[in-house]
């Protein structure tokens, strides 16, 4: 399942943090998502839950931030929100275009005690 191995990885960073810094328990976890990366929220909170049983993260609160899909029209530079499929550019109608947001996925932040 693609959201546990994101989950897995996810934790094994946050882990790292932990012990790094001598960290008793994490309140929250913040990560940034694009909406082209096809992870769903539920799941991903789902597995997290999960998989954070008995360690240090139990009990921790995911927090997601959904970042929509922004594209740049290679013909006339107009940026643009758009959802899948890819809408053409509303400037020009071009559709030959650069995907400039929404493939993110990381940490944004941990909230600790
Ligand atoms: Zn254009």
């Amino acid at each position: 399942m693609h959201e546990l191995a994101l989950v897995r990885s996810i934790c094994t960073i946050i882990n790292e943090k932990v012990r790094e810094f001598g960290v008793s328990s994490v309140v929250q976890v913040k990560l940034v998502i694009g909406a082209l990366t096809g992870v769903e929220d539920t799941t991903l909170k789902a597995c997290f839950e999960v998989y954070v049983q008995e360690s240090p993260l139990a009990g921790a609160v995911l927090a997601i931030e959904r970042v929509p899909i922004k594209v740049r029209c290679r013909e006339c530079g107009n940026e643009y929100e758009t959802g899948l499929p890819f809408a053409a550019c509303a400037v020009c109608g071009n559709k030959a275009i650069k995907i400039i947001a929404g493939k993110e996925f990381y940490i944004d932040s941990l909230e600790v005690e």
